[in-house]
């Protein structure tokens, strides 16, 4: 997204405080992502009322379960850990591992800023505790005796905690900071995660994804619950937000690194796949076939922090590259309102 020239090119763009894109509307639910953080505060009688015992005296009193005692001590499914109190997503399945405390242990948060970390002097010991960063739950704590990359264990309580089975879609759109807004919309995605997919080099960053060279591409990392939007949704929503007759990259950023692709996962997301884009190539709204390519999901890795969100981050800056670069404009024209919001 031309961070480096970025500066000059940013000088062409439309005033910021214009008129920005009117947001699709469509599929709005009442809890999304965007809501998800936020402060949620309750008395104790009002968390009384909607917890258990247990999660009351671990949530609200900074409690411990018995080791080896919770249910997700050996848990081992594919999905997401969210907050008994509030629902927000905590931790991933891919970040827990086998610690042998008795009490499930993650390498990190699902996002640094799902969670708070204070410092603990209780029982004799300078602790950091970890707490819901929406409603303050007391979670556990964390020590820095965890295996790499992180070198963190968070050891956290079971019975603080709600496991939701999730799947993974992850589709790349060109910059990758456009790609993140219409899912975080959804309602049934739980996490939205920008990074590098598909090249040939380990741990890439920014900067060498930028040269073109290591064949990784921007992409989104969606987890979701299948229960409350399907894949066939994620896709749908994919091609209203990208322009599919360009192959060389989207809008202003030519490259491969910001070549559109679909990372499937499996069979049944390969079928999903090639059904939509043949569906959107017999619709008639583009002069051309999709450009698309669907390809198997290989390693992700996670961008850098200041690239999450980066909507929510930089709010200006971002509608005024998302203008800029021709795509905000090319999705009204072709969706009117239905387009990317
Ligand atoms: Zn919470």
């Amino acid at each position: 997204m031309l961070i480096a020239g970025g500066a000059a090119l940013l000088a062409g763009f439309p005033p910021a405080g214009t008129a920005v894109p009117a947001s699709s509307g469509t599929s709005v639910s009442k809890e999304t992502l965007m809501e998800r953080i936020g402060k949620v505060e309750k008395t104790e009688a009002e968390w009384k009322k909607i917890l258990t015992p247990e999660e009351f005296y671990i949530l609200r009193e900074k409690g411990t379960e018995r080791a080896f005692s919770g249910e997700y001590n050996d848990h081992k499914e594919s999905g997401v850990y969210r907050c008994a109190g509030c629902g927000l997503p905590l931790f991933a399945a891919e970040d827990k591992f086998d610690s042998g405390s008795g009490w499930p242990s993650y390498i990190r948060p699902i996002a640094p800023s799902h969670v708070r970390e204070e410092t603990d002097n209780s029982l004799l010991m300078r602790r950091t505790e970890v707490l819901c960063a929406r409603c303050g739950g007391h979670q556990g704590h964390v020590f820095a005796d965890g295996p790499p990359p992180t070198g963190l264990r968070y050891c956290i309580n079971s019975a603080s905690l709600n496991f939701v089975k999730t799947e993974t879609a992850v589709f790349a759109g060109g910059c990758f900071w456009c790609m993140q807004p219409p899912y975080d919309k959804l309602e049934g995605v739980i996490t939205t995660t920008v990074g590098y997919t598909g090249g040939n080099t380990e741990n890439p960053d920014y900067e060498s994804v930028t040269s073109g060279n290591t064949g990784h591409v921007e992409a989104v990392r969606i987890r979701f619950d299948p229960e409350k939007v399907s894949f066939k949704t994620l896709m749908a929503e994919f091609w209203r937000n990208i322009n599919p007759t360009m192959r060389e990259g989207q809008f202003a950023d030519i490259g491969p690194q910001y070549r559109p692709v679909i990372f499937v996962q499996n069979e049944a997301q390969k079928a999903e796949a090639l059904a939509s884009r043949e569906a959107l190539n017999k619709s008639g709204r583009f002069d051309r076939p999709a450009a698309v390519d669907i390809e198997p999901a290989a390693a992700f890795y996670p961008a850098e922090d200041y690239h999450q969100s980066y909507y929510q981050k930089n709010p200006m800056r971002y509608e005024m590259y998302k203008r800029g670069s021709g795509r905000a404009g090319y999705l009204k024209r072709v969706w009117g309102d239905e387009g990317g919001p």
